[in-house]
């Protein structure tokens, strides 16, 4: 990042997050150059960072949205993304969730189960509609990542397997108020592996030609999401294998392929500023308090993910501390046994990775305002969300009538 990070640390104050906007622009051209020639969409996984300012660049850079809520998709539509590059995901969409995309006329809406087909269908017909739908096939693939984030085996709660996925497609055929135009497929986060993708990718493919024998076609081909990041020492899979391997295993097929990437476009486009509260040792265990805490960045404390952690301009010999936040909780942590130099109030830590997963996952635990967020393009920096003040959490408390409580 070209701006100065002490700078914009005590120009908009900590916590913050910082987003790099060049850099998601290289991580879209990347991806999306790796399947030139190819029929596709990149539809932006919203719940990575939704940010408006994050959807509205991706929207003009020509990207689709995958929404799962209705508040997602409307945010991707607020952010100018059209309504036929938006998908909605979800296991668990309410009847006016269906009825809301269903009215706003969305590309897809992806179905995980028997029971939300039929609700789908009710709908529709309430509406007098047809909704364009697809189904998420869980493909029961080991993706080899953390239990948290995977999705595609047959004990995660995810899509339906092979056999009632023919079998929702044979009832959507003959429904007046479905049409089935896509397959999905979604096995996990931060998958560094290609084979479990590649895996996946065959048996939803032949499941694809089984139904056109069943003269039932499908246009659109989604991927899912999950291709991982470096936050530590992990290597990647590129773009172009990627591209390579699914582009190989659904040879023959002319469908569009649909791509739901969401950590690979932000994890590496944000950091996460904060400031260093206090040094303290309860015996030989040394701590680093800073201002920024798991209210701000869940990840290390939900899924005791790994965050690179750096002093900002600061020399001298480094021993290991906890990087803690001030909330009440022991699983309150940003990193553990981090390398750092003896650190002094308003030091400035730097947590790398943070742009997805970050502030989309922040709360307003132990009354602390969420932070801002700033977005850098072209060495200039942009305020595209205010800090949260005690007014803003209040709010909606301040909104009822407290007279019954004399
Ligand atoms: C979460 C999710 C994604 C995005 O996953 P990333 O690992 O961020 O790429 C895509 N599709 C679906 C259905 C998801 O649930």
């Amino acid at each position: 990042m070209s701006l100065d990070i002490k700078t914009l640390a005590n120009r908009y104050n900590t916590p913050l997050y910082v987003y790099d906007f060049d850099k998601i622009t290289k991580q879209y051209e990347e991806l999306k150059g790796a399947f030139n020639g190819k029929k596709s969409l990149v539809a932006y996984a919203v719940k990575s960072n939704s940010n408006l300012a994050v959807i509205r660049h991706l929207a003009k850079l020509g990207a689709g949205a995958d929404c799962v809520s209705i508040g997602e998709v409307q945010r991707a539509l607020k952010a100018g993304v059209s309504k036929y590059k938006i998908i909605f995901s979800g296991v668990g969409k309410k009847d006016d969730e269906i009825r809301q995309a269903l009215q706003a006329g969305i590309l897809l809406i992806n179905l995980e189960s028997e029971a939300e087909m039929k609700r789908v269908e009710m709908i529709a017909k309430s509406l007098n509609i047809q909704a364009r739908i697809s189904i998420r096939v869980n493909p029961d693939v080991d993706p080899k990542t953390h239990r948290y984030i995977s999705t595609g085996l047959h004990e995660n709660k995810f899509g339906v397997s092979i056999q009632s996925a023919k079998r929702m497609y044979i009832y959507a055929k003959k429904s007046e108020y479905l049409n089935s135009i896509g397959i999905h497929f979604h096995i996990g986060s931060q998958l560094t592996q290609l084979a479990p993708i590649q895996e996946a990718c065959a048996i939803v493919a032949d499941l694809v030609r089984s139904l056109q024998a069943l003269d039932i076609k499908i246009k659109f081909f989604d991927i899912g999401g999950g291709l991982g990041v470096t936050y530590n020492d992990e290597i990647m899979i590129t773009p172009e294998a990627y591209a390579h391997a699914i582009t190989q295993t659904i040879k023959g097929l002319d469908v569009t392929i649909l791509l739901e990437p969401g950590r690979y476009l932000m994890a590496n486009s944000g950091i996460f500023l904060t400031k260093v509260l206090y040094e303290k040792k309860n015996g030989t265990k040394r701590f680093v308090i800073v201002d920024g805490a798991m209210n701000d960045l869940l990840r290390p404390s939900l899924y005791n993910a790994y965050h690179k952690i750096e002093a900002i301009q600061k020399e001298g010999e480094t021993t290991l501390a906890d990087v803690v936040g001030p909330v009440c909780e022991s699983g309150d942590f940003l990193g553990k046994d981090v390398p750092l130099p003896m650190m002094e109030h308003n030091d400035i830590l730097v947590v790398q990775s943070a742009g997805a997963y970050g502030f989309t996952m922040s709360s307003n635990y132990n009354t602390r305002g969420r932070s801002a967020e700033v977005a850098i393009l072209d060495g200039k920096d942009y305020l595209i969300r205010q800090r949260e003040s005690f007014e803003d959490l209040i709010r909606l408390e301040e909104a009822c009538d407290t007279s019954w409580q004399g």
